[in-house]
């Protein structure tokens, strides 16, 4: 399978986590990049699976270190993708997967431009986003206001992807998720376009 980028938007709480995990079985090998992140842990998240958690300081000392793909401040805290595992599971051939905001997807964007497949995830409503951020349990209300006033900016950039997946139902959800997967995995950036006319012209 050729290895491909695909990067997830979409207000915290639409459901970006339960779909990855709903069709993680249907969509080939693939890496899902752990962020790192200086928020602090919510309850059951575990350091390494859902985030590298670190400090202020040791975020800012791997900015200048030069480790991130892209980071941005996000809610007030910093989340960054790491440069180094992403290009090993790509040169191992895997799907990437990206679960970053619409800051990060624009400084991927200028980075690995064709290479990368996007999609916007969100609920059918601003109420349903509410009602699941106060359904998940993880923020304090002051928080989830934080989101929704985010999610209202986040929006409107929603004309910078490539597909829109309306998580109403999971298993449709689901669904459309793999197709995007399976789109990102057909979809061929410039390099490798340039080279495969060079093998055709002279075969
Ligand atoms: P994200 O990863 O985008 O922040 P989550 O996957 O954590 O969002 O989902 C937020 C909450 O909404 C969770 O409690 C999850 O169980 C719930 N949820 C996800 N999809 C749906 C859906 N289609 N209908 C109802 N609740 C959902
Ligand atoms: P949460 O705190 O709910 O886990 O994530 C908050 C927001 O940060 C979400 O919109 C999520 O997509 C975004 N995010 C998570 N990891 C990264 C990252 O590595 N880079 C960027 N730019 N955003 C991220």
């Amino acid at each position: 399978m050729s290895s491909a980028i695909l990067i997830l938007s979409g207000p915290s709480g639409a459901g970006k986590s339960t779909i990855i995990h709903a069709a993680a079985e249907r969509i080939g090998e693939f890496y899902f990049s752990i962020s790192s992140t200086s928020r602090t842990p919510r309850k059951g998240e575990q350091n390494g699976r859902d985030y590298h958690f670190v400090s202020k300081e040791a975020f800012e000392r791997g900015i200048e270190a030069g480790e991130f793909l892209e980071y941005a401040v996000v809610h007030g805290n910093y989340y960054g993708t790491s440069l180094k595992p992403v290009y090993e599971a790509l040169k191992a051939g895997k799907l990437v997967i990206f679960d970053i905001d619409v800051q990060g997807f624009h400084l991927a964007k200028e980075r690995m431009g064709d290479m990368i497949t996007s999609a916007f995830i969100l609920p059918p409503s601003l109420t349903a986003l509410e009602q699941r951020l106060h359904g998940r349990s993880t923020d304090d209300p002051k928080v989830i206001a934080q989101r929704i006033q985010n999610a209202k900016r986040e929006i409107l950039e929603i004309g910078a992807y490539d597909f829109v997946i309306i998580n109403d139902d999971i298993a449709r959800a689901a669904e459309s998720f793999v197709a995007v997967a399976n789109a990102a995995r057909l979809k061929w950036g410039s390099k490798e376009r340039e080279k495969f006319v060079k093998q055709w012209l002279s075969s």
